[in-house]
């Protein structure tokens, strides 16, 4: 077996290059090696990074130069009651029925404040949760000559829908191309194409289809590709067009909360959340000009899609969150509340990217939604709108602690 003090000392002497230890050990050896190369180098101990448990050869699509792992404390909230009606009705949603989500994260605080949310909609009898619009987005931008030549190819483009979609669809056996949008801006065009990925978050799959349709506008138009994306995608960057148009997924979770259990439970008012609601995430956002009209959305997607091998960068996408809180008066003239969350642009997969890495597999089959759904696209569809369950908890939760002015004392209770 290779020594992986040799090879740590190769690497230190110039003899190998730090990518190239796999070509000379299994990938654990080579992880080893680069290890100790690192802790020579830094004076370091990098014991815990090391004790990993899965195959390092598991994590080779997903990490170049590993040396370990990075081990973030992960727990369980739930059960998140989801009303989806999946008996496959067409206004069903994909999940159904009592869920633990698992979320991982440093944030101390969160995961208790998610499940105290998520206790208030289960005594209401459940959230509703739907995915209203799917299409992952690839945008590549085209030179052309000026104005004539944009308008020749973006009439080209439209007439020839069915081609590019041949095109696009040759490269997979999942994706289907839904639409693809023109931009023009002087002399470039901007094509935004979007796909029905199925339970993949597609971002791969989305680029190679996107690649081989490019080929066609390229050979049938006189527009020379520049770059395959453009950024009218858009890709982990806040961006108005997700937020409009949405991108992956977009999700919307809606409750009702009777009166009597906002007092019980959350120690306020129907009135006082929506004041809180209105005058923070609606008013307060706008006037910061955010692209997210919600108080912490992004914290339990973040957690979700580190525990479940999401691409962490998308959880910019899915910042954009709209929540919205109302008093629903009663005829007896108390409030019920009416607290929704609607993430446009929430980018998940259930196979591909990191969610084959063990222990991020792991946390699907917790939710029963490991690999692909039956049919294809219903697990992605259910991780969806579980997540957005639990976002509208984070948010109930946190709006209820500010307007009962309770923030300050459960962060001190709770030590953090
Ligand atoms: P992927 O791991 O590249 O591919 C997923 C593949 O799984 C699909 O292409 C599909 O193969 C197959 N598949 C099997 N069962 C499926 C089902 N039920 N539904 C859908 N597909 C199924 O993953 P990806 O989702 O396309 O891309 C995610 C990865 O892209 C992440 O690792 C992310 O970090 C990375 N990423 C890439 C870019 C980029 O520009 N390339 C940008 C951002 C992120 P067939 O297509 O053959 O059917």
């Amino acid at each position: 077996m290779t020594d992986p003090e040799d090879l740590a000392t190769q690497v230190r002497e110039g003899d190998l290059r730090i990518h190239e230890l796999e070509e000379h050990a299994d990938h654990d050896t080579a992880a080893e090696a680069r290890r100790l190369f690192v802790e020579r180098e830094t004076g370091t101990d990098l014991e815990s990074i090391g004790d990993y448990t899965f195959p390092a050869e598991r994590a080779e699509p997903n990490i170049e130069n590993m040396i370990g792992a990075a081990q973030i404390p992960m727990g369980i909230v739930g059960p998140v009651d989801v009303n989806g009606d999946a008996s496959g009705a067409s206004d069903g949603g994909a999940a159904d029925g009592e869920h633990y989500l698992p979320l991982a994260t440093t944030e101390g605080a969160l995961l208790a404040s998610v499940n105290r949310g998520l206790g208030v909609i289960r005594t209401a009898g459940g959230a509703d949760a739907r995915v209203t619009k799917n299409g992952m987005t690839r945008a590549p931008v085209f030179r052309v000559n000026g104005v004539a030549e944009a308008a020749e190819t973006v009439e080209w483009v439209n007439d020839n829908f069915d081609t590019l979609a041949e095109a696009a669809e040759s490269t997979t056996s999942h994706g289907e191309l839904l639409d693809i949008e023109p931009y023009v801006v002087g002399d470039s065009v901007y094509l935004r194409f979007a796909y029905d990925t199925k339970d993949a978050m597609g971002m791969n799959m989305a680029t190679i289809a996107t690649g081989e349709a490019c080929e066609i506008v390229e050979s049938e138009t006189p527009a020379s590709l520049v770059a395959l994306s453009g950024n009218l995608c858009s890709d982990k960057k806040p961006a108005a067009i997700n937020a409009v148009e949405g991108r992956g997924r977009s999700v919307t979770a809606d409750v009702l909360i009777p009166g009597e259990l906002v007092e019980e439970r959350l120690h306020t008012t129907a009135d006082a959340i929506a004041e809180a609601n209105t005058r923070k995430n609606l008013t307060g956002s706008a006037k910061a000009g955010s692209l997210g009209f919600n108080a912490h959305a992004a914290n339990v997607v973040a957690a979700a899609f580190l525990a479940t091998g999401q691409d962490e960068a998308q959880v910019v996408e899915a910042a954009n969150t709209i929540t919205t809180m109302d008093a629903r008066q009663r005829e007896d003239g108390t409030s019920d509340l009416y607290a929704s969350v609607s993430l446009a642009s929430l980018e998940v997969g259930t196979v591909g990217g990191g969610t084959k890495l063990p222990t991020q597999s792991e946390a699907l089959e917790i939710l029963g939604l490991r690999g692909g759904g039956e049919p294809a696209g219903s697990n992605a569809d259910a991780l969806a709108e579980i997540i957005a369950v639990g976002a509208l908890a984070g948010e109930l939760s946190l709006l209820a602690a500010l307007a009962s002015r309770h923030l300050a004392s459960a962060h001190e209770d709770l030590g953090r």
